[in-house]
């Protein structure tokens, strides 16, 4: 996209959440010379990255009424990426020498992750923008504005008007529980990885684990600590799938997915085992939901496919006033947050223009109709996978920022491999310190870091 001829505008900018992605889209917000509020129910900046002990009343979460808590952070949960790959990329996410208390491995802990947070939020003076313990209750458009209300922590409620609302909200805190046949008459306790914490509840017992991704495989190995037998249902194997993995306990495997619970206990899994299981854990993902939007039917969300939206951003009929930065999920979350906002801060200020509001309806039904010419399921549209280079690089074009880098990519590539070869193993051990050594040599160039490359290789 050409940039602008317009005079560069500042707008009166108000960004919902100050998790990642609405730290970045303050700063980029700020730097365009917006004036930005950001509006964060939470105490702290850091959304999903504050571990809470505490889980939901509701164990699967499907009571509307339950009081909602945001993180879906276990204790043990390290990074799944390797971190020079995952900051942003004018502040890297190195380790910290000069203090102790922080965790400098590769793959740290979700404290790390979380204490990183707050030293981007401190380096650049954001937390001054954030009003915190303030729930945005309702957002609506009126008369080309938007009007935006919210409600403190001690029941103070706010009505204001902005020029732009840019969407940070986070998707991982509304759980999807997937069905299972005869799953109403099971007597067993079931719960989703969003309100797993510890493996402690599931001493001794008999466990399934329903999914084997980043959560699943991770989960399934912290309850095999502590239980007498942990099996994982896999939709992605084969039906003849059983496997025993290779844990300290000898008490892991894999199957197949789940055929049908019955009311003595029993699950059948498509291979034809059984096992009499005490408990199901959900790692079935999550669904987008934003309670307090209201667009007079402009959008809409099918499926878990939030549309419609240009590249995942924009909704045409409504740009570019409502903007979400955070949607699509994929390797490299902090530097899409990062380019993301830097295209939204440069359309609000008219230094880049979008095209019409047909020309977005056309390309993001083009894309729509993309996924299903080839048998992609609605509820994977914002799962960009193998593509979010690509989708990355077109995004900064429109607002020309610089393209993600080579090592960044890569690393992401080859991590992933070693996440679904060697999930036991693959942060400790890895096999690319070719492209870790490019990354620092890349900060040190740029200026980004204060210590010799040559004290991490
Ligand atoms: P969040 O961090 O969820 O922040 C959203 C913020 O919005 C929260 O602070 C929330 O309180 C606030 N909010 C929500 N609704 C309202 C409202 N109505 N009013 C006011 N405030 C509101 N990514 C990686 O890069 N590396 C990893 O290793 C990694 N591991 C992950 C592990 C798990 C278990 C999960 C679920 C995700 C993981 N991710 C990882 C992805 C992770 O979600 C992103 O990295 C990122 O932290 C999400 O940031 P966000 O700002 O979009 O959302």
């Amino acid at each position: 996209m050409a940039p602008a001829q317009n005079p560069i505008s500042s707008q009166h900018v108000v960004v919902i959440g100050a998790g990642a992605a609405g730290l970045v889209a303050a700063r980029e917000l700020s730097r365009e010379g917006h004036t930005v509020v950001v509006l964060e129910r939470e105490k702290e900046v850091g959304g999903l990255w504050i571990y809470s002990p505490r889980a939901e009343s509701d164990p699967l979460s499907l009571d509307p009424t339950r009081s909602i808590v945001h993180s879906s952070v276990y204790e043990s949960l390290r990074t799944n990426l390797p971190r020079e790959c995952m900051g942003f990329t004018d502040f890297p996410f190195v380790p910290r020498f000069d203090d102790e208390s922080r965790d400098s491995r590769r793959y740290p802990s979700h404290m790390e992750v979380l204490a990183y947070l707050q030293d981007f939020a401190r380096e650049f003076n954001l937390e001054e923008m954030v009003r915190f313990e303030t729930e945005v209750v309702r957002v609506e458009p009126v008369n080309g504005k938007w009007r935006v209300w919210s409600k403190t922590s001690g029941g103070v409620s706010h009505d204001e008007i902005f020029d732009a609302v840019v969407v940070c909200s986070g998707h991982y805190t509304e759980p999807n529980v997937a069905h299972i046949p005869g799953i109403k008459s099971w007597p067993g306790k079931q719960i989703h990885s969003h309100n797993y914490r510890v493996p402690g509840p599931f001493e001794n017992e008999v466990v399934v684990v329903i999914g084997n991704f980043a959560s699943g495989a991770d989960i399934s190995r912290d309850i095999a600590k502590v239980a007498k037998e942990v099996h994982i249902a896999s939709r992605a194997s084969e039906s003849d799938t059983y496997e025993k993995l290779p844990v300290p306990r000898n008490n892991l495997w894999i199957h197949s997915e789940i055929d049908t619970a019955y009311e003595d206990g029993s699950i059948v899994f498509k291979n034809g085992k059984v096992v009499y299981a005490d408990s199901i854990v959900y790692c079935t993902g999550y669904k987008y939901r934003f309670t307090f939007l209201e667009t007079n039917g402009y959008m809409n969300i099918d499926e878990n496919r939030v549309e419609h939206l240009y590249k995942h951003v924009f909704p045409p009929a409504l740009s570019p006033g409502l903007s979400f930065v955070g949607l699509p999920s994929m390797g490299i979350q902090f530097v899409m947050f990062e380019i993301q906002s830097k295209w939204v801060a440069a359309v609000l200020s008219r230094r880049v223009t979008l095209p019409t509001e047909d020309k977005m309806m056309e390309d993001s039904s083009a894309w729509y109709a993309s996924l299903d010419a080839v048998g992609i399921p609605k509820r994977y549209t914002h799962k960009l996978g193998k593509i979010q280079s690509e989708y990355l690089n077109r995004v900064a074009e429109e607002c020309g920022c610089p393209l993600v880098e080579h090592w960044r990519n890569q690393q992401i590539v080859r991590g992933y491999q070693r996440l679904v070869s060697h999930p036991e193993t693959y942060r400790d051990e890895w096999d690319d310190n070719d492209l870790m050594e490019e990354a620092y040599e890349d900060f040190a160039r740029k200026k980004l870091i204060s210590f010799h490359p040559s004290h991490i290789l």
